[in-house]
């Protein structure tokens, strides 16, 4: 039935994900900085500073990985706030728990759980953020929907993810880098060209500017809007409840 052959392709796509995350956990780091020459240390900064992030406030940080933002985040709330990592994978979540607590920060709170179903009271956290996380997961708009209930009445949303590069010429540039460079790029470091292949494929393949601020506006948020990194490759959206 149609059913049945949507419910295998979930499944094969979950299954794909862990797979992908199990395998590039150890040298995740390396690669983002390799990969975005140290320019995802940029787009994070700026999700810092367009969360409104402040003193006490209760902050999740979903698909957090290896806990970079987790990390800022726990900088800015303090001893009264909250910080959440969350994320599906536990080879992911084991690499940013062990890297934060080295670097001493305790106060982060590890959680495994799949962004669709988000295990928390509704109206819970002041800022909700999920980095290069949306794009790996099967049912976006239910993802959405999950974090618009557990967040508090005007608290915000901020998904950064890849988009849709602005200029074509930049567009063929990028699409040579990502459909030939980084799968080398990770053939050489992790000896996984696979794992890079399928992060090219599910950005070409990830909703653009326009259509996840729709997306979000379904779920419920208000206010959307968005802006464009690196001329579009990458696009911070943000929403309020
Ligand atoms: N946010 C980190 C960063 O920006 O460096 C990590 C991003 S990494 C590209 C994507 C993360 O999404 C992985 O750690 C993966 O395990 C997680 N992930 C994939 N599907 C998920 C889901 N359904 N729910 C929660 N996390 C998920």
């Amino acid at each position: 039935t149609h059913f049945g052959y949507k419910t295998v392709l979930k499944e094969e796509k979950a299954t794909k994900v862990a797979e992908v995350f199990h395998s590039v956990a150890a040298k995740y780091d390396l690669m983002n900085d390799l990969m975005s020459m140290g320019i995802h240390r940029l787009w994070k900064r700026f999700t810092i500073t367009l969360s409104g992030v402040r003193r006490g406030m209760q902050v999740l940080d979903i698909a957090g990985g290896t806990g970079d933002l987790a990390r800022a985040f726990a900088r800015e709330t303090g001893a009264t706030g909250r910080v959440v990592l969350a994320d599906i994978n536990a080879s992911m979540l084991n690499v940013g728990r062990d890297k934060l607590l080295d670097q001493g920060f305790t106060g982060v709170e590890y959680v495994q759980a799949n962004a669709e179903c988000l295990p928390f009271a509704d109206n819970t956290f002041d800022v909700i953020t999920i980095a290069f996380g949306l794009r790996n997961v099967t049912d976006k708009d239910a993802a959405l929907r999950s974090m618009y209930r557990v967040l508090k009445p005007g608290g915000r949303l901020l998904v950064l993810e890849f988009s849709k590069p602005l200029y074509t010429p930049l567009s063929k540039i990028y699409d040579a880098y990502s459909f030939s460079i980084l799968p080398a790029m990770g053939q050489m470091v992790t000896q996984d060209a696979e794992s890079y292949r399928y992060l090219a494929e599910s950005i070409r393949m990830h909703p653009d500017q326009e259509t996840l601020k729709g997306m979000m506006a379904n779920a419920g948020f208000v206010n959307c809007d968005y802006h464009n990194l690196t001329g579009g490759i990458v696009a911070l959206h943000r929403g309020f409840k």
